[in-house]
């Protein structure tokens, strides 16, 4: 048996590494995992070279990224519904945080609103309930809405990816490479009026912008994806965890609300 120090020291480097929730009561065998996924079943036709082994040839570990943006673009352009996209996002195995992520956390809120909002990634609270922004973030966001009027019912909520990254850590270009084709699918089927990025990462991605969202927020961009008979007007705001983190922004984000609510007033 380890000594408690030894004990202390590993949860120490697991909280490190981003391992800092006990999530399930049973103990899970990632190594078991992780064999199946690289041995899959010996094809029916193995050469006699290939047979030489009794195991199937390992699938490689790095699978082109190329390879997994484009069957991500198959997989979201192949979507006619929303609830195809969730279906066909929630079966994507292109993106490595699917393996440590507890749920899938694909949208809130009413699809047929005029509003959208597009977040980061989930964080701690929203992997365990499966909903985005359902944390400490989330309560600011809801009160920011509920400052122009708006609850859930009439905005709709998503995030640039599905699953959380772990420590919630920032994503990576790779994840978000990714993923980028389901969001862009989801906004074009979602078809708001208006789109709001919340925080720099949204706010880069959706944008294609390289400035920060300090730069970015409160400006008016078209965003354009594929697959829209439009651009869309589309104005970014400070993520409400930066907020929660340095109040003294809240000023500024207050004028993008009603910016905001002006546009949709508007028409
Ligand atoms: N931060 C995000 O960007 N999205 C969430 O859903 C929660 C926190």
């Amino acid at each position: 048996m380890p000594s408690d120090d030894a004990l202390r020291h590993l949860l120490d480097w697991y909280a490190g590494a981003g391992a800092d929730e006990a999530i399930g009561d049973a103990p899970r065998d990632r190594y078991a995992d992780s064999a199946r996924v690289r041995a899959p079943a010996a094809p029916a036709t193995a050469t006699a070279a290939t047979a030489t082994t009794d195991r199937a040839p390992a699938v490689p570990a790095l699978v082109a990224r190329s390879a997994v943006e484009q069957s991500a673009r198959d997989l979201a352009g192949a979507a006619r519904t929303i609830e195809e996209l969730r279906e066909a996002f929630a079966a994507f195995d292109g993106c490595a945080l699917k393996q440590t992520a507890t749920n899938f956390v694909f949208a809130d809120g009413n699809p047929a609103a005029e509003l959208m909002f597009v977040g980061e990634a989930p964080g701690a609270e929203e992997d365990r309930q499966g909903k985005p922004f359902v944390g400490p973030a989330g309560r600011l966001l809801d009160r920011m809405l509920a400052a122009i009027g708006l609850d859930r019912n009439q905005a709709y909520i998503t995030n640039i990816l599905v699953w959380r990254p772990p420590g919630n850590r920032n994503p990576t270009d790779a994840e978000i490479a990714a993923c980028l084709p389901f969001i862009e699918r989801h906004i074009a089927l979602a078809a708001p009026s208006v789109l709001v990025p919340v925080g720099g990462t949204a706010a880069k991605t959706l944008l294609r912008r390289k400035e920060g969202v300090m730069k970015l927020r409160g400006r008016w961009f078209d965003y354009e994806g594929p697959g829209l008979a439009k651009p869309i007007p589309a104005c970014a705001i400070l993520h409400p965890a930066y907020l929660l983190r340095t109040p003294a922004h809240k000023r500024e984000t207050w004028r993008d609300l009603i910016a905001l609510k002006r546009r949709l007033a508007d028409g």
